[in-house]
């Protein structure tokens, strides 16, 4: 299936549910290498993050817990920058060992005011991963401590990522055409 549609737009094959895998799975030795027993808490930002959580989380070794929050800051296939929903951060995370997952940062806006919400709460380290990340479209002024894979500054869908709710399913990721 190399041209999908979802809804009004078309959208062609990108990057391939391989090749995710392969990305996922080179993380995950990543965060074990670096985080072997920390006792890390993996914070996952839903909706878009709960595919690559689900496949992250079962490929790592080391002892661990998750958790998942939950804000909205994209509207239709354009980022509005604003954050407007933040649930579900009922954890205690004084001294504990964060990573934050994420499914893309586009401007990086979402995260640049998430991070003085976590900050407050007094971890003991906050660390960021993202599957992918749109560098020609980054205005954070942070550094993300895991990168999956840097793509053009496009409009994607599948695993995980919408397009007005729809296309979360696709096991690989496609680009509007
Ligand atoms: P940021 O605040 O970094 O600009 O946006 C982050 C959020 O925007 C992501 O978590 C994701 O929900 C959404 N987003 C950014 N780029 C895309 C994209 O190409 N496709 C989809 N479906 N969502 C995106």
């Amino acid at each position: 299936m190399n041209e999908v549609k979802v809804l009004d737009k078309t959208f062609r094959k990108s990057i391939s549910h391989d090749k995710i895998m392969e990305t996922v799975a080179r993380m995950a030795a990543d965060m074990d290498r670096d985080l072997m027993g920390k006792d890390p808490l993996f914070l996952s930002i839903l909706n878009g993050a709960f595919i690559f959580s689900s496949d992250l989380f079962k490929m790592l070794q080391m002892p661990c817990t998750i958790s998942f929050v939950k804000f909205a800051s994209y509207a239709g296939d354009s980022s509005t920058g604003k954050v407007k929903e933040l649930i579900g951060l009922s954890e205690d995370l004084k001294g504990r060992n964060i990573v934050i997952l994420e499914d893309i940062i586009d401007t990086g806006l979402t995260m640049q005011q998430f991070l003085p919400v976590l900050e407050k709460k007094k971890p003991a380290s906050v660390r960021i991963a993202s599957l992918l990340y749109k560098p020609e479209a980054f205005k954070g002024s942070y550094s993300i401590d895991y990168i999956g894979m840097s793509i053009p500054n496009d409009f994607i869908v599948g695993y995980g990522l919408d397009y007005k709710g729809y296309g979360r399913n696709l096991k690989a990721i496609y680009t509007v055409i």
